[in-house]
């Protein structure tokens, strides 16, 4: 194919830069028209009105990518399908499928599917020199982050653009996989920024903390109402209530309302995209809808309402919706339950008589997951948006990211230029220091999982030498430290048996921790110094009594 290129080149062929149609700070969505060479990538359409998009003469974009199907990112596609047919828009499959939910007040038949759908991973050449790759990026089922690649006569160009990410796995989605983008040689990088420089706890301790906080308010007979977007938090909710040993078997009503249920339909044709445990616990018992299975999760309708009023329950709504209908006419036996950083401000209801306490769970990447994202993909310049603009700032004043790449935040109608140095000599990545691992229980043994970059210490030899582990708690934390061979030969000769017992450490024929004795089955053996056997001989001859 490159034999149809031109052969001269113009300034142009090289040219990168992003301009900012809406970069997600606060409530504001996402829209960013990315120039790469000849070719224009209009990445997310956020926007709630188009008209900075359709001021131009000609179509606004060659191409429109969609990284997930959240409000902030999608809700302007519609209008920009209607205005411009010929635009071609495309996402993961998934994203496609959920796209809809974002115009629940129209009829699905007047939804048209303009939105196509583009397979994981391989890379597409969907105009001549220009390619894309989707990699999935957590966060939602269908987030995808997009790198797309541009060949100009003189070089190629790696440019990649995260959406929302999350590296750690949530109930219902799998987590970026920072591995899979590792060697891209990438020259930029447009991330999401959301949570700044915070630090969040692991994902299994926030999902405890919220099933405590509703376990005190139903202790309490308190109902609970959580009010959450469309899709994501909600069905994460779900799941956890219904997965979560403190409720599985239960007898408690979950009532699920308004588009949130919508959600939940939507995720139920999803089911084969779902990670394999969910999958699994489908075959057993439905996802959401279970009148069953206690606790028992149902639809909230007209008939219901009324019931909600009397038994404890807990209610999931839309974020957007008028709680009072559903703590009327009793505000004071109700606990509102919202997400610490809800997009939209909360509502002027008269929710006084309520008790409305935040709680935590992250759909987002935190300080730790962001830089450990781009150290991996070490690119030249790199642009955060999305999150508000002291959060982006926390970012670009970090040390470790100004003295290796170009920051840039935009606002919102500005160009950013992206020169790329043909001199760059990529920096190296500062010395990891912290690692993240993953919590499983197992019945009775707990497994903890560390990225295998943890072994490329030097140290690590040591630690590693025995295979065996010592943990003891030093305040809050967990320390952990290697066994060697000679600790683990002064431990097993220090264990003292009293006298009085008759095993090997006591027995005459035990030497330098074997068995010598040819009668005994253990004769040769390495033993322990519990160890027994019948042909047990002491040292001395126990006194007479
Ligand atoms: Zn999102
Ligand atoms: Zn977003």
């Amino acid at each position: 194919m490159s034999n149809q290129r031109p052969v001269t080149s113009s300034a142009e062929d090289d040219q990168l830069a992003c301009f900012a149609y809406g970069v997600g700070h606060g409530a504001e969505g996402v829209c960013l028209l990315v120039q790469m060479g000849p070719h224009r990538i209009l990445l997310d359409c956020g926007l709630e009105d188009i008209s900075p998009l359709k001021a131009q003469a000609n179509l606004p974009a060659d191409v429109v990518l969609c990284s997930h199907a959240h409000s902030d990112h999608a809700k302007g596609l519609l209008a920009l399908h209607q205005a411009f047919p010929q635009l071609p828009i495309y996402a993961s499959e998934v994203t496609t499928q959920l796209l809809p939910l974002n115009w629940t007040y129209l009829p699905p038949k007047e939804i048209p599917g303009f939105c196509q759908a583009l397979p994981w991973r391989s890379p597409i050449e969907f105009r001549e020199g220009l390619s894309v790759q989707l990699f999935p990026a957590g966060h939602l089922p269908g987030a995808t982050a997009f790198l797309l690649t541009y060949t100009s006569p003189n070089r190629t160009y790696r440019l990649l653009y995260t959406g929302d990410f999350f590296i750690s796995n949530s109930r219902l989605v799998e987590g970026l996989s920072i591995e899979s983008l590792r060697g891209t040689n990438l020259d930029v990088l447009i991330i999401e920024g959301s949570y700044g420089t915070a630090r969040h706890p692991h994902r299994r301790q926030q999902e405890n903390q919220l099933v405590e906080r509703i376990d005190q308010a139903l202790a309490a007979n308190r109902s609970i109402l959580l009010p959450v977007p469309t899709l994501g938090l909600g069905q994460e909710i779900l799941m956890l209530l219904r997965s979560h040993h403190q409720f599985t078997g239960r007898n408690l009503d979950i009532w699920v309302d308004g588009t949130v249920a919508k959600g939940c339909d939507a995720y139920l044709e999803l089911l084969p995209h779902l990670p394999p445990s969910v999958q699994n616990f489908a075959r057993h018992q439905p996802l959401f809808w279970d009148e069953r299975v206690k606790p028992r999760v149902r639809r909230l309708d007209e008939q219901q309402r009324g019931a909600i009023a009397r038994v404890t329950s807990i209610v999931l709504t839309d974020e957007t919706a008028d709680l009072r209908v559903y703590c009327h006419p009793n505000p004071t036996s109700w606990t509102v339950l919202r997400p610490e950083r809800l997009k939209y401000p909360p509502p002027t209801n008269d929710l006084s008589a309520t008790d409305v306490q935040t709680y935590l769970l992250t759909e987002h990447s935190d300080c730790l997951g962001t830089t450990q994202l781009i150290h991996n993909l070490r690119p030249q310049h790199i642009i955060f948006v999305h999150g508000s603009p002291t959060y982006l700032a926390d970012l670009t004043g970090l040390e470790e990211l100004q003295n290796r790449y170009h920051l840039h935040t935009p606002s919102s109608g500005t160009l950013i230029e992206l020169p790329i140095g043909e001199t760059f000599i990529q920096p190296a990545p500062p010395p990891e220091t912290n690692y993240e691992g993953e919590l499983t229980e197992l019945g009775t043994v707990v497994t903890i999982t560390l990225p295998e970059a943890i072994a490329a210490d030097p140290r690590w030899q040591d630690f590693a030498d025995t295979g065996l582990v010592e943990a003891r708690w030093q305040g809050e934390e967990l320390v952990l430290r290697g066994l060697s061979q000679r600790e683990l030969l002064n431990q097993s000769s220090s264990v003292k048996m009293p006298a009085n017992i008759e095993c090997c450490a006591n027995c005459r024929h035990q030497r330098g921790q074997r068995c010598w004795n040819a009668a005994s089955p253990l004769y040769s053996f390495k033993v322990t110094p519990e160890g027994y056997c019948p042909v047990f001989e002491p040292i001395t001859p126990p006194a007479e009594t």
